[in-house]
């Protein structure tokens, strides 16, 4: 369902000369064995004072809440500089000109396990996982990753280029997907935030997915509004919010019991939706009795190949989407500059 794009595309300042993992592996070897013989750690790296200051966050604020995913990621600037210094043998000049240029890869950046030199981000508060050096020498990498569609196109394009130019503070990186990806991916990433122990998740799961469909409409402040979500018996399309109710339409209802049920199904026997429970069969009777199979164009008559057509209308199928990856490098920048006490101590060593 999820497969990986056939090409990525990286605009130019970004098609760097990359470290292998291969090479970071044989590394990490190395350092182990140099650790197991009791020569401890690198000396100059030691002396760093890299100190990264924290940088105020990008502010995404006027942009869709569901079209933006944040996937921030420290990397260790010890481990960049023990593989360009010794390993690649570079100068420490250079290495330090190397690691201003540094920026993660695609892949890098989907892979399901960070690699060293990154660390989740969560640990750039703790010593580096790999090289074992306190975390001062971790600088933060925050990265934006915005769907492109008509309600982000303009507003990112603004924001990009509002950006720092300086150094290449900022690196947009773009990277071809489908709609279908781009929507399962959201899909698991709410899920995640969800417990589905707790009832309310229905309500969370309905305010997340109407806010990814009309965007534009502010769904917190509705959903403050509205205590419950009914099916209208009014509306043709769309919704609206009456004495503390949020009515949807109801093909948008429907609509949103798919969602909850494929959120669900994999939770006890079953999917859960705002009418209870639901199997596969008795969702599918559900919405051919009420017209949503036929209003959408589903024709299939039995339910698994009636799903694999809801979720093509539902996500958008393979119709075209693309990622851009926003990378913050600043305190990376401001880290590689501490590169430059060290310089200065190794060659008066
Ligand atoms: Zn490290």
């Amino acid at each position: 369902m999820r497969k990986r794009e056939s090409r990525i595309r990286e605009p130019e300042p970004t098609r760097r000369k990359a470290v292998t993992k291969k090479t970071l592996g044989a590394k990490r070897k190395a350092n182990a064995k140099r650790k197991e013989a009791g020569k401890g750690k690198t000396t100059d790296s030691k002396k760093w004072k890299p100190a990264p200051k924290a940088m105020p966050q990008l502010d995404l604020s006027k942009f869709p809440i569901e079209s933006v995913t944040r996937m921030d990621r420290g990397i260790c600037l010890a481990c960049v500089w023990d593989v360009f210094v010794r390993h690649l043998k570079l100068a420490p000049k250079t290495a330090q000109v190397e690691i201003k240029r540094y920026t993660p890869s695609l892949d890098e950046l989907n892979a399901a396990v960070v690699q060293r030199p990154y660390v989740p981000a969560q640990s750039s508060e703790q010593p580096c996982p790999y090289c074992g050096e306190a975390s001062k020498w971790i600088a933060r990498l925050p990265i934006y990753r915005i769907e492109s569609g008509k309600a982000t196109d303009t507003l990112r394009r603004e924001l990009v280029k509002s950006l720092s130019k300086k150094n290449d503070s900022f690196v947009v990186l773009e990277q071809k997907a489908t709609q279908q990806r781009a929507f399962f991916e959201w899909l698991e990433s709410i899920s995640k935030q969800l417990d589905l122990n707790d009832p309310v998740w229905l309500r969370e799961v309905s305010r997340h997915y109407l806010s990814r469909k009309e965007p534009k409409a502010d769904w917190q402040a509705e959903f403050e509004a509205a205590h419950s979500i009914r099916r209208s018996r009014r509306l043709e399309e769309g919704w609206e919010v009456d004495s503390g109710r949020l009515f949807l339409a109801p093909m948008l209802f429907d609509e949103l019991l798919l969602v909850q049920y494929l959120v669900s199904r994999s939770h006890l026997a079953g999917g859960l939706t705002l009418e209870g429970r639901y199997t596969l069969p008795e969702l599918f009777q559900r919405l051919r009795h009420s017209g949503f199979l036929r209003a959408v164009g589903v024709q299939a008559s039995n339910p698994g190949d009636a799903l694999e057509e809801l979720l093509v209308h539902l996500s958008g199928g393979a119709a075209a989407l693309r990622f851009y990856y926003i990378i913050d490098r600043r305190e990376l920048l401001e880290g590689a500059k501490g590169l430059k006490v060290a310089k200065a101590k190794v060659a008066a060593r």
